[in-house]
């Protein structure tokens, strides 16, 4: 396609077409490479990498996110992908990158939170509560150096002045259950605290505040007025602390600190598969993700990190091979930390923004039975309607199919499970726009670029100490793995004449978005009749027909529209 945008309108008749039947083929892509991709992919593979980012604590510029991208940057070498280079962009709290403030580096090389014994007249070390070293997770970001011993005081959630009322505050370490960035205005600017201690339980979900053994990833504030420190513990830990203050008991504390912010770096790891179409090689398709969090931070996202990394391995190997034919487009893969990173990347390289029309963002898609997650495939928002969704969707709803045969029966075309992993069916759910990720920032107006988002959620130990290697299930890095290297590949590749393909796939899925909101509730129905407005405004008498085409029951439904926007 030479013209930037073209736009083919179609209407249809939808009623009594075969588009709902389940499909017992591969969609969109021939046989043949399907199976060279199903075949290929490596769950075990994928989750080897995935053991070696966990590894590392990960914070934005650090050393440990260093070490993570040298580790991704080193595997892309070896499997031979072209371009693989570690950008580097000013992490200051100076620099500005569209109308976000870079924040500094931060790195620590120290941290021990001591109980204290009184021996006679002096204070021995105890019992030992957090340790850098053992635990990263157990200091909180952006903490600074310190050497304090000090009593504990509890201010309970420490967030409203009332929860200090009648507390001598001053010079002694706060005990809260609220992130420290919550309670550090207050509890060390306000009333003086010499540090904080949190309890903070993981995210909000129906498992939340029920594992006592489990830490949560802690934050002080990026641009404090006073710089402080603040130790992450368990609820069993914070439990034992708070009943021994209630009744009375001191407990003295030391806590030995040595990090804090610096001006660094902004770090993102890139590759590409360069495309071969002398017209459409400057176009790209690029697979996102996001390398930052804390150890392990296993699903929340060295998955991510090391399925886009297995496809990246599994393109070039069946490439070199001449299984796959070299794309029209160039495939791109980039791994930086999240959304600041990716909003540092588009503006400090528009050029980037220019040549990527589509995007394939995966945050959290290793999570197995025990997290409790259940994997989205996301839409983009309905500002921008694009047909990339229902390419997922496509491949998608074959794996959901052919997982769920090989589940009940044993016997499947397209099996798609690791030998290290589960055999369950897939169910993966297509859902409406959702914010909280990378794709946020691709889609939003200064770039417009569509995002399919594949994600987990609830997971029950996101950004915890509990988030492991673990409960990673290879099978279901494969599958997420097989559904985002097949749309990617389909979308190098994509032409003016797919758009009949296309266009199947995309009224299916509108049909199916508009059936469930349908069935479910009004909110349900009228977002349908939003997109309509969306994917129809220019032309009042189509409009008018396509709502009424909502409007009726199923059955009624004789029409159908899909504006087809390709790059
Ligand atoms: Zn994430």
């Amino acid at each position: 396609m030479e013209k930037r945008l073209a736009y083919i309108f179609v209407i249809l008749g939808v009623f009594g077409q075969p588009l709902a039947v389940a499909a017992q083929k591969p969609p969109l892509l021939p046989e043949n490479q399907v199976s060279a991709l199903a075949q290929e992919l490596s769950g075990e593979t994928a989750k080897r990498n995935l053991e070696g980012i966990a590894r590392n604590h990960r914070q934005r510029g650090s050393r440990g996110f260093h070490a993570a991208a040298e580790l991704v940057a080193e595997r892309a070498r070896t499997y031979g992908l072209s371009g693989v280079e570690i950008l580097q962009f000013p992490a200051d709290g100076e620099a500005f990158y569209g109308t976000q403030r870079s924040r500094q580096s931060w790195d620590a090389d120290f941290a021990e939170l001591w109980v204290m014994r009184k021996g006679g007249d002096a204070w021995t070390p105890f019992v030992l509560i957090a340790s850098y070293d053992a635990m990263p997770i157990t200091l909180a970001e952006d903490s600074e150096s310190a050497d304090v011993a000090a009593d504990l005081i509890d201010v309970g959630a420490g967030t409203a002045e009332v929860d200090y009322s009648g507390k001598e505050v001053r010079g002694k370490i706060v005990l809260t259950s609220a992130q420290p960035g919550a309670v550090q205005n207050l509890a060390v600017d306000k009333f003086g605290a010499a540090g904080i201690i949190s309890y903070a339980m993981n995210q909000r979900t129906a498992w939340w505040g029920e594992d006592e053994n489990m830490i949560r990833w802690g934050h002080l504030q990026s641009f404090p007025k006073t710089k402080t420190f603040a130790f992450m513990v368990s609820l069993k830990t914070a439990r034992s602390l708070r009943e021994r203050l209630a009744h009375g008991e001191q407990i003295h504390l030391h806590a030995v600190v040595r990090a804090g912010q610096h001006p660094g770096s902004y770090e993102v790891v890139t590759a590409i598969i360069p495309g071969t179409d002398p017209k459409l090689k400057n176009q790209e398709i690029a697979f996102s993700c996001h390398l930052d969090h804390q150890r392990p931070g296993a699903n929340d996202n060295a998955s991510g990190c090391a399925t886009i990394l297995e496809v990246a391995r599994t393109l070039q190997k069946l490439i070199s091979e001449g299984k796959l034919s070299r794309p029209a487009r160039t495939i791109r893969f980039i791994w930086p930390p999240e959304i600041e990173g990716t909003t540092t990347l588009l503006n400090a390289k528009p050029e980037f923004a220019q040549r990527i029309k589509a995007v394939v963002h995966m945050d959290m898609v290793g999570g197995g039975p025990e997290t409790k997650a259940i994997f989205h495939v996301t839409r983009g928002p309905l500002s921008l309607p694009s047909f990339v969704h229902d390419v997922a969707e496509a491949f998608a709803d074959f794996t959901n199919e052919q997982t769920e045969k090989f589940a009940n029966t044993g016997t499947a075309d397209y099996p798609l499970i690791a030998s290290e992993g589960g055999k369950e069916p897939l169910r993966a759910e297509f859902a409406p726009f959702s914010m909280g990720s990378d794709h946020d920032v691709y889609q939003e107006g200064s770039f417009c670029i569509p995002a399919i988002y594949f994600n987990d959620w609830p997971d029950r130990y996101i950004h915890t100490n509990l988030d492991t290697a673990a409960n990673i299930d290879p099978t279901k890095l494969k599958r997420a793995a097989f559904i985002g290297a097949a749309s990617g590949y389909f979308l190098a590749n994509v032409r003016a004449g797919d758009a009949g393909i296309i266009i199947e796939q995309s009224v299916a899925s509108a049909i199916r978005r508009h059936a469930a909101g349908r069935t479910s509730t009004r909110p349900g129905v009228s977002s349908a009749l939003r997109l309509t407005e969306d994917v129809c405004t220019g032309d009042p008498s189509l409009r008018r027909r396509l709502i009424g085409f909502h409007a009726q029951p199923a059955t009624q439904r004789a029409t159908g529209c899909v504006r087809l926007r390709l790059f």
